[in-house]
């Protein structure tokens, strides 16, 4: 009897895979890197073909170091960074170009021409007309690879965000794999119609996208076909794909209306569960599906999206090189006791949630001889605890309501400075779960349920489990006179046009 589930993770830096047991406990996990291709100032690609060689590496391994068998795993669950798009052969299974991911900003000037469109657009996907989601690197590819127009009019080459890819390799290749998606990925594209979750004849008009070429989309829990990796997982039920926040969101068992999650990873993402009713944002959020399982109805969420935030820590180590590793930030932070007046608007590619503003750049203010580059990681830390509170602030208007705690997960949470510091700015406690790795849960559970390994969501809340609450510890005067020192830092970086 399958007693466990995998997960494929396929993230914005690399891809994993993660074997969970009945109890939702890591077994063993498996992960491997991938490159970051930069051509072009703003371009950011990634190679499909070494995502799912990465892909069928993690698999076997986490398999065999859990001991396992394909016979032992229930099914597969994948998530995946989303919006970024691929384009392939359909007969060859050769990418066409490489993957334009998510943070690709290539076709900002080509979207004011589309500027008329703007309303229209997010009436009907829920979504700002930004080049952060699918349609516009779709476009751009069958733009300006040769043929790719012709190709895509005759069937010959298919589209798919992450997921799409790696499930069709995974269920047959180029012999036949399926060619789909789920809810949650189709409505990160600018393409699918929220309310009838298919895609919409309307905007594929105004995009020029065939829709020969895009997947079809399934639910976020069921069996979309059989993974065919023999020897290692030939089979086996793919049973459950979500986009990474969603997957995170379903990972914490934030099943309910009201509940929310706040991911910390390369960009942070924030997630309301807004029950089976799709809210319309007045400021700055995105309206998304959180997940469908089967043929219940859709439910959906509101979204703060934030561009950079571990990908600041990254840049402190890679561009300025004032630390070796991303966990030494918290040491350097630790040495000094405050960010010395120091505040850093990380809006290298503009600012997503809740400003929305592809014009902004990054601003270091406040600067005196006294700073170090200690202050300077402070203030780094700090800046993803203030973007958080700008899009708490934004679902606090939205719905009406304040949050009573916030439930957090991603790689930037076994930073507990930086933990201790949103509890304070925000001025609730702030709770860390045991596994933080919940976009791979989230998607195991996806998986699970499907299978029939987990009866139903009181089966998953049940595995939640506390790790640390942080109870806010800064007086209410100056957390709010340090949001506003932040607020005025925003406003040089929104005013600072190139
Ligand atoms: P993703 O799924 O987006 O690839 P992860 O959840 O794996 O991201 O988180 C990785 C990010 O977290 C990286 O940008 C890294 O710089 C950052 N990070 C990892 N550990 C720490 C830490 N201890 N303190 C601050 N940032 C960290």
């Amino acid at each position: 009897m399958a007693e466990h589930v995998m997960a494929i993770d396929h993230g914005t830096t690399s891809t994993r895979a993660i074997v969970f047991d009945r109890q939702g406990e890591i077994v063993s996990t498996a992960q491997r890197e991938h490159a970051q291709i930069f051509p072009h100032a703003g371009w950011v690609e990634h190679d499909p073909v070494e995502v799912w060689t990465n892909t069928q590496w993690v698999v076997a391994h986490a398999l065999s170091r859990a001991k396992l068998n394909a016979a032992d795993i229930s099914g597969i669950g994948v998530t995946n960074q989303r919006e970024t798009a691929v384009v392939w052969d359909r007969r060859t299974g050769r990418p066409v170009y490489n993957a334009v991911v998510w943070q690709d900003t290539r076709t900002q000037e080509r979207l004011d021409a589309l500027a008329g469109h703007a309303p229209r657009i997010t009436e009907v996907t829920g979504l700002p007309l930004t080049s952060y989601f699918s349609a516009s690197k779709l476009a751009w590819i069958l733009e300006n690879v040769p043929g790719a127009r012709e190709a895509a009019e005759a069937g010959d080459i298919l589209f798919g965000t992450p997921d799409t890819w790696i499930v069709w390799n995974l269920t047959g290749g180029p012999s036949g794999g399926e060619h789909v998606t789920d809810v949650t990925n189709a409505s990160r594209t600018l393409l699918m119609d929220l309310v009838t979750l298919d895609w919409s004849d309307e905007m594929l008009a105004i995009w020029g996208i065939p829709r020969a070429m895009l997947p079809a989309i399934r639910s976020s829990s069921e069996v979309v076909g059989h993974a065919q990796l023999p020897p290692v997982v030939a089979g086996v039920p793919v049973a459950g794909i979500l986009g990474d926040q969603q997957a995170a969101a379903f990972g914490q068992a934030a099943f309910d209306a009201g509940q929310t999650k706040n991911t910390y990873g390369t960009g942070n993402f924030l997630l309301v569960n807004t029950g089976t009713e799709i809210v319309r944002s007045t400021h700055g959020l995105i309206s998304t599906v959180a997940y469908r399982c089967g043929t219940d109805a859709a439910v959906y969420a509101l979204e703060g999206s934030i561009a950079v935030t571990g990908s600041l820590v990254q840049w402190l180590r890679d561009n300025l090189g004032i630390i070796q590793t991303s966990q030494e930030v918290q040491t350097l932070a630790e040495t000094v006791e405050d960010n010395g007046g120091a505040y850093f608007v990380p809006a290298f590619s503009g600012l997503f949630a809740p400003y929305w503003r592809p014009d902004a750049r990054g601003a270091l203010v406040g600067l005196t001889r006294y700073v170090t580059k200690a202050h300077i990681a402070r203030a780094a830390l700090e800046s993803t605890a203030f973007q958080t509170r700008d899009v708490l602030g934004a679902v606090i208007a939205d719905t009406g309501r304040e949050l009573a705690e916030l439930r957090v997960d991603g790689g930037m949470t076994h930073n507990d400075l930086l933990v201790q510091f949103q509890a304070d700015i925000l001025g609730i406690p702030v709770v860390r779960p045991t596994v933080v790795e919940t976009t791979a849960l989230g998607a195991a559970y996806a998986a699970g349920l499907a299978t029939g390994l987990w009866g139903g969501f009181d089966d998953l809340r049940a595995h939640w489990k506390e790790d640390r609450r942080f109870e806010p510890a800064m007086p209410a005067e100056e957390r709010e006179e340090r949001y506003r020192t932040w607020q005025k830092a925003v406003q040089k970086s929104l005013d600072w046009v190139e």
